[in-house]
């Protein structure tokens, strides 16, 4: 099976080719070497980091920024979004504030300040 990639470690933004058979990734397309590090994790571990908002409940019409500490398995960021939906925080919070800990392997830290 062969996928079409952009790279995005870099804005030059490579166009990728990985052949995939059984479980060899053969890249072309990459002009360094990052190019295949990224399409190989693609095609065999995609991850990505989430970012959400989380409600804060003391503070009228207030949302506090988050993402996830280190990138989380794709197939479970819904999982992440889920429990990011449920989540309520009470001000003040500080940007690196850990908010929720292992939440699918990563914990949710704060990326806004609010007094
Ligand atoms: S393959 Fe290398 S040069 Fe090309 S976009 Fe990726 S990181 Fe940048």
């Amino acid at each position: 099976m062969k996928r079409d990639l952009i790279c995005i470690i870099c804005p030059r933004g490579c166009s990728l080719c990985a052949d995939i058979q059984e479980k060899q990734v053969t890249v072309t397309g990459n002009a360094c070497p990052k190019g295949r590090e990224y399409a190989v994790n693609e095609c065999t571990n995609p991850v990505r980091t989430v970012t959400a908002t989380v409600r804060v409940v003391n503070r009228y019409n207030t949302m506090a920024s988050v993402k996830t500490s280190v990138p989380v398995a794709k197939d479970k960021m819904m999982d992440v979004m889920s429990v990011l939906r449920e989540t309520q925080i009470k001000a003040p919070v500080h940007i690196g504030d850990v908010i929720l800990k292992d939440i699918c392997g990563s914990e949710i830290v704060a990326t806004k300040t609010v007094y």
